[in-house]
């Protein structure tokens, strides 16, 4: 299959491009499109047979449901029931953003887009080209981030290309998305509600709003969130996480590990070690500076076939706590450090 790629203005995105995607929706296909998190790879989410494709395109296991995506509260009355006074204040409060909220679904919904659970992940993204795909459409979207089961999440059109080209009909080109990693997952069938997946919309910022929130933590609640329990956002080569350590201790650790092979380095402290065989890539100590860039970094060492890519966590408070879930998924091993 040949994929077609359209460049879009993020701002004004073309009317006529946007109306091509959305009868590629409408015709059972699948589009690639932008959204403030990273790109989705989306389709009809009331028919079975796009749903399907969609998991075949990604490779990804049938237990692992999709997020619905509308462009306006009305088409959420499409895709769920009994949305409870608590949710329509998130919805007021963080919605377009990325906040996905988990409710009763409704029957319209194509099955497998649920896995099997009674219940229906939907969010309206803060983007013009993923609003304006939706609204042309005039269905809810079912997107799951656009890259390979296993692979990060794509926050450019040549990542999606590089993973799921010739696999589906469009891609939408907009450039880079803003945040860069996924919405946060809150579950609004249970009470209190539950974090399944930490995000951008924190946990502090929920708990302004309602009160009590909490972080799932038993094997039970993740079991409500299949996604969660898979290797995730995970690059091939072997991937090192340092949560604290001083240069001295990076120092000492990127020795040790070039005796084997070239090393990348993902960090925010500047380490003092001049060698052809490592890769350095300094970030900003922020959670957005991270956010925005750790997909699309460690995409680029895999690229080179390093042994080892080591990557240096930041402040777990606030917007950390979902970069450091991520970092944490791709590592194959943690390595506390002695900051
Ligand atoms: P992705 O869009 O690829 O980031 O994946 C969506 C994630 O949302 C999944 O991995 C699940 O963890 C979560 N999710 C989707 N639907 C549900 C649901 N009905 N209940 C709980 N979690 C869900
Ligand atoms: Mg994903």
């Amino acid at each position: 299959m040949e994929t077609l790629t359209l460049q879009l203005d993020p701002e004004r995105p073309q009317e006529d491009a946007i109306e091509w995607a959305a009868s590629i929706i409408r015709g059972g296909g699948l589009v690639a499109f932008p959204t403030e998190t990273v790109y989705g790879l989306g389709a009809d989410a009331t028919r079975e047979s796009a749903i399907q494709k969609i998991f075949k395109a990604k490779d990804r296991p049938a237990d692992n449901p999709l997020i619905v995506h509308v462009s306006d509260r009305e088409m959420l009355s499409l895709v769920a029931r009994n949305i409870s006074r608590e949710a329509e204040v998130l919805i007021e409060r963080f919605w377009p953003g990325p906040l996905t909220l988990v409710l009763e679904r409704k029957a319209e919904i194509a099955r497998s887009v649920s896995a099997g659970l009674p219940t229906v992940a939907v969010r309206m993204p803060k983007n013009k080209v993923a609003l304006e795909l939706i609204r042309r459409s005039r269905v809810p979207i079912a997107a799951p981030s656009a890259n390979r089961s296993g692979r990060p999440s794509p926050t450019s059109a040549a990542h999606v290309a590089r993973d799921i080209g010739g696999r589906i009909d469009m891609i939408l080109d907009a450039g880079r998305t803003t945040i860069g990693i996924e919405s946060t997952v809150l579950d609004m069938t249970v009470s209190p509600p539950v974090i399944l997946r930490p995000g951008w919309i924190t946990r502090e910022m929920l708990a302004g709003v309602l009160g009590k929130v909490e972080n799932a933590a038993s094997e039970e609640e993740l079991r409500r969130s299949p996604g969660t329990r898979h290797r995730h956002y995970s690059p091939r080569a072997r991937v090192v996480l340092i949560e604290r350590a001083s240069p001295q201790f990076i120092a000492g650790l990127l020795a040790r590990f070039l005796e084997s092979g070239p090393v990348g380095l993902i960090s925010h402290t500047v380490v003092d070690i001049e060698n052809p065989d490592l890769e350095k890539i300094v970030l900003e100590e922020t959670a957005a500076a991270y956010a925005r860039s750790i997909y699309s970094r460690l995409r680029e060492l895999d690229e080179k076939n390093l042994s080892v890519i080591v990557v240096e966590g930041i402040d777990e408070r606030g917007e950390g706590a979902a970069v450091m879930d991520r970092l944490r998924r791709a590592a194959s091993e943690i390595i506390e450090g002695d900051g």
